[in-house]
């Protein structure tokens, strides 16, 4: 029997919004204030990848995967490394606070095998397809792409205990969601 268990970790190449067929395509997008956008399918479509009703996130990968994603960078390339739309700090906190949230919902494992960048899973593939979400942190430039990955992980499980101990909780405003500290 699936289950799902294993979080898939983007960034859409596009602008601060998540446009249509971002919505399709991922569980979940974050727009650059942290605001969380539930996309068209459900986590629990992906239970099941051959039906043709499932998020297409992580070619090759989907079955059983949750796909988040970043809206930013687009026009990014490794060489150049600019875009108008960097990925923020607040983009990521929010990408890490939802990984702890969904650990602790589904009771997915944060491992490198369990909760990995799109590059980190191109990168294991017999033929890798050379993507690059995640390789770069604008505001974190010296960060080695090898390293970004466990920095998700580590952020993640940080937050993961600040939630099972009710320090964070998920809000709904408005058509978006975002975690809010419990004070
Ligand atoms: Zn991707």
């Amino acid at each position: 029997m699936t289950s799902l268990n294993k979080i898939c970790l983007h960034w859409t190449a596009g602008n601060y919004n998540p446009c249509q067929q971002d919505l399709n395509s991922y569980h979940f997008l974050i727009d650059n204030n942290g605001k969380i956008y539930f996309g068209s399918h459900s986590p629990e479509d992906n239970l099941n990848c051959y039906d043709g009703n499932y998020a297409a996130h992580c070619g090759g990968g989907n079955t059983g995967c949750i796909g988040i994603s970043a809206c930013a960078m687009v026009g990014f390339t490794e060489k150049l490394k600019q875009t108008k739309c960097p990925l923020t700090q607040k983009q990521i906190e929010s990408m890490c606070c939802l990984v702890g949230y969904l650990s602790n919902k589904y009771g997915i494992l944060i491992t490198e095998n369990s909760v990995f960048t799109h590059y980190e899973f191109d990168r294991k593939r017999q033929k890798p397809q050379g993507k690059i979400d995640i390789i770069y942190l604008p505001f974190l430039p010296n960060l080695q792409l090898n390293r970004i990955g466990s920095y998700l992980r580590n952020k993640a499980e940080w937050y993961k205990k600040k939630i099972k101990d009710r320090k964070y909780k998920l809000e709904k405003k408005g058509n978006t969601y975002e975690f809010v500290s419990i004070v």
